[in-house]
């Protein structure tokens, strides 16, 4: 009689039990990286409203809820969303609105492709490009912009060199600014031939358009954002951290989430600007579901490349240099004084040694000891061993780009010679004093994959592979700390693992699938990993 009895009580149970909870989404015959503290992986997970409701066995959740939509991973991973710690988004997509004349072999291909970009790109507003450069034309010659009025009677077109010191326009381009083609131009040239202007202008002549490349018009902007948002959910990003916005395009931000049409969660720094912190200073932090808004990005130094950052000792390929210094300390403890004051988060751009220093010693005088305000050096790329312990006194949290370190090891080593090049994009040395590191691109610097922030964290590669074994690689991260680099630390970094950066229970629903698993593959395995979908809030946006 027992065994009869056990069932009679345990059918109906079951059938009350079976699919009797509502979700909006499960995602199953997946491998959940859950992220959490103690690196669950499940098979599974419900949401609903945007939020992860339970995660477990595959059968469990199958039987459990009833979902308006299913996704079967095939047995992929499942990751959540990941977060570029430091871009410039809007950057990035204002690029994507320029003609890219990088390669032409001709003045003749630079105004096809213009032409070209022009028919997908209809005006009214200014035709922007750049990258041209007549050293690798078959003649050499500067352009003249007849051609370019034919073609472009009316719309304005600005065509900048590949360094920026040079550019071409248009007869309507010069019109439109006002150019008064009779004037000199202080530190500048308009180069004219037989008397008329050719549209060439060079060095501080081109600054007179300036303000065109600055203050890109709210369609144009845009169209920038939708366009960088479309690559990224694409790369399997679900949030950016944008390095310095102002507040106009904070605003612009703000109004197409509420819209709808912008769905990227966007974690953006105030440039260091005093219309923009007085803006903040009055209307105080923003704290929407997509967007947060309270830090101050601010710069210390120059790059590397240029021999811009900052060095404690001159450069190896450049005596008596060391770099370029770009506000007085005076001015950085104002910006941490006003941190402080108004709650912010100081995140201050730091390449060379003597500026991480510098600003090292800035935050201290001001937060003195260990804290929760999670201020941040970004980029940290060359730190002298004797101060990276000041990251962990004072709680900063290294923001580096893995991705530079590949990029930049060719030529580095002639910057900073043998010595300091050891200490140079020392990730993991910065990941054990402190405990985290947070993990971006600087893209558009570099690419906005997090696939190949990933490859370059861990095996040290470029995406062609070079070098081979890596590049210092005693600096590479492991991958289950590379993959907390691109979630749940660079969610501490920007205030949200309340919400973000792992999958539990409660949390936002944002996931990136891959099609393997990234703790598994090997070099070759890396390079050919890709991202499959892509989730924000459990809709899916890719
Ligand atoms: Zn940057």
């Amino acid at each position: 009689m027992k065994p009869l009895h056990a069932l009679l009580l345990l059918a109906p149970l079951a059938a009350g039990c079976f699919q009797n909870k509502e979700a909006d989404l499960v995602v199953h015959n997946a491998v959940i990286h859950s992220m959490d503290e103690a690196g669950t992986v499940y098979q599974a997970m419900a949401v609903k409203d945007g939020r992860i409701l339970e995660l477990g066995p595959e059968r469990e959740i199958l039987n459990r809820y009833r979902a308006k939509e299913r996704h079967d991973a095939a047995g992929r991973s499942v990751y959540p969303g990941f977060i570029d710690g430091h871009c410039h988004f809007l950057g990035y997509g204002l690029n994507k609105q320029k003609v890219d004349l990088t390669g032409t072999h001709s003045w003749r291909e630079v105004l096809e492709r213009t032409t070209a970009f022009a028919r997908t790109h209809p005006g009214p507003g200014w035709l922007l490009g750049r990258g041209w450069d007549q050293n690798q034309w078959a003649d050499a010659e500067w352009p003249d912009n007849r051609a370019l009025d034919s073609l472009f009677p009316e719309r304005p077109v600005l065509l900048q060199r590949v360094d920026g010191h040079a550019a071409v326009v248009n007869s309507a381009a010069m019109r439109a600014v006002g150019l008064d083609t009779e004037a000199e131009v202080e530190g500048g040239l308009l180069m004219k031939r037989d008397g008329r202007p050719t549209g060439l202008l060079v060095d501080n002549a081109v600054n007179v358009f300036q303000r065109v490349f600055d203050e890109a018009d709210e369609a144009t902007k845009r169209k920038a954002l939708l366009d960088a948002q479309a690559d990224c959910f694409a790369a399997g990003l679900t949030m950016v951290c944008d390095a310095g916005l102002d507040t106009g395009t904070i605003a612009l931000i703000r109004r197409m989430q509420q819209e709808g049409v912008l769905k990227m969660r966007v974690y953006a720094m105030v440039a260091d600007a005093p219309g923009n912190l007085d803006h903040f200073a009055h209307h105080g932090a923003i704290d929407d579901e997509r967007l947060k808004v309270n830090s101050v990005k601010v710069y210390a130094d120059g790059a590397l490349g240029s021999r811009g950052a900052l060095l404690k000792a001159p450069y190896s390929d450049q005596p008596g240099h060391r770099g370029l210094q770009l506000a007085t300390r005076a001015h950085f403890a104002e910006v941490a004084a006003w941190c402080m004051a108004h709650g912010f988060q100081m995140n201050t751009h730091c390449i060379g040694d003597s500026a991480n220093k510098l600003l090292l010693d800035v935050y201290g005088e001001v937060l003195h000891g260990t804290n929760d305000r999670r201020w941040r050096i970004e980029h940290a790329q060359v730190v002298s061993p004797a101060d990276r312990p000041l990251f962990a006194r004072y709680s900063i949290i290294p923001s580096v780009q893995p991705t530079h370190a590949t990029s930049d090891g060719p030529w580095a080593g002639e910057r900073l010679g043998p010595e300091r090049i050891a200490h140079a994009y020392a990730y993991e040395d910065l990941r054990r004093s402190m405990g985290l590191v947070a993990l971006g691109t600087d893209f558009p610097v570099e690419g906005i994959d997090p696939l190949q922030t990933f490859r370059s964290a861990v095996f040290r590669q470029t995406r062609d592979g070079w070098p081979e074994g890596g590049y210092q690689p005693a600096n590479a991260l492991s991958p289950a700390d590379a993959l907390r680099g691109m979630t749940i630390w660079n969610a501490l970094a920007s205030f949200t693992e309340d919400e973000l950066g792992s999958l539990e229970p409660g949390k936002r629903a944002d996931l990136t699938v891959v099609d393997r698993d990234l703790e598994k593959v090997d070099a070759a395995g890396a390079r050919r990993a890709r991202v499959v979908a892509t989730f924000v809030n459990g809709e899916r946006v890719h």
